[in-house]
């Protein structure tokens, strides 16, 4: 179902009005992890002036440690539907469990399954069911078969809103936290219909590569990217070596600016 062999043109995905797809660059950005209101809404405040059109920001977070900050639940949910409420953004968060999809899709205009969950085949058919767009981002070990699979799961339950994110894999490489897989961006592309895009926060880990690595995904043609700010990263409850502080986002915002009639 997701196969360019099944349809042959690339899909443009609408989320809250926002469409993603070709022939548009789509910025999606925002906290890691919704902490407060007024974090969130400064996070949201950022993303705008850095061009997103989207806010994504986890309220359930699925940590490596059980003793890391899990993120607000429920709250944070409804954090996220204020903020919205506030600057206009349709909200992207994360599900981590088959009984909260629904819950969750209460609040938000569309639903995250992340990394760790990609081969949660029995969240994916929960997700598929939602009524609700999809964010499926890679599984960081998974292949890029796989990773489509995870797709179908979806898209066999009868939702073909589905956007695909590159985030890094583990490799052997220290330097950075996971790998960009970059030329995953067009294969995939490709190969299915659905649009790609890259989380350079994720993937490289590191603040210091967000900027080099979203003029990457964009000159490869990434229909969009998805990246973390802070309005103060040293004091962030989740990843904050990774987030653009208020001071990156000009920078950012010039480069996005500059790629963007490349698409
Ligand atoms: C996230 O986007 O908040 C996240 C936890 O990312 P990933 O699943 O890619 O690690």
């Amino acid at each position: 179902l997701v196969s360019r062999e099944h349809h042959p043109d690339r899909s443009v995905i609408r989320v809250g009005g926002v469409p993603l797809g070709p022939d548009t660059l789509t910025v999606i950005a925002g906290p890691c992890a919704v902490e407060t209101p007024e974090q969130t809404l400064a996070a949201a405040r950022m993303a705008q002036q850095a061009g997103a059109a989207l806010l994504r920001g986890g309220a359930f977070k699925p940590r490596t440690s059980p003793y890391a900050y899990q993120g607000l639940g429920e709250d944070g949910l409804r954090i996220l539907a204020e903020v919205r409420e506030e600057t206009g953004l349709p909200v992207i968060t994360e599900v981590i469990d088959p009984g909260t999809v629904e819950l969750v899709a209460g609040y938000a205009d569309m639903l995250q399954i992340g990394t760790r969950n990609m081969h949660n085949f029995a969240l994916l058919q929960a997700v598929g069911a939602a009524g609700r767009p999809v964010l499926l981002k890679r599984g960081f070990a998974a292949t890029i078969e796989e990773w489509l699979m995870a797709a179908e799961y979806i898209a066999q339950r009868g939702n073909l809103d589905i956007v695909l994110c590159e985030r890094g894999i583990r490799t052997f490489e220290t330097a950075t936290r996971n790998t960009l897989d970059i030329s995953a961006v067009p294969v995939v592309q490709r190969l299915s219909h659905l649009p790609v895009i890259v989380d350079p926060s994720h993937s490289g880990g590191r603040r210091d590569l967000v900027l080099p690595l979203t003029r990457a995904a964009l000159a490869v043609g990434a229909d969009g990217v998805l990246i973390d700010v802070h309005p103060d990263p040293g004091t962030a409850l989740c990843d904050g070596d990774q987030a653009v502080p208020p001071s990156g986002i000009p920078e950012l915002a010039d480069a996005i600016a500059i790629l963007s009639p490349l698409m």
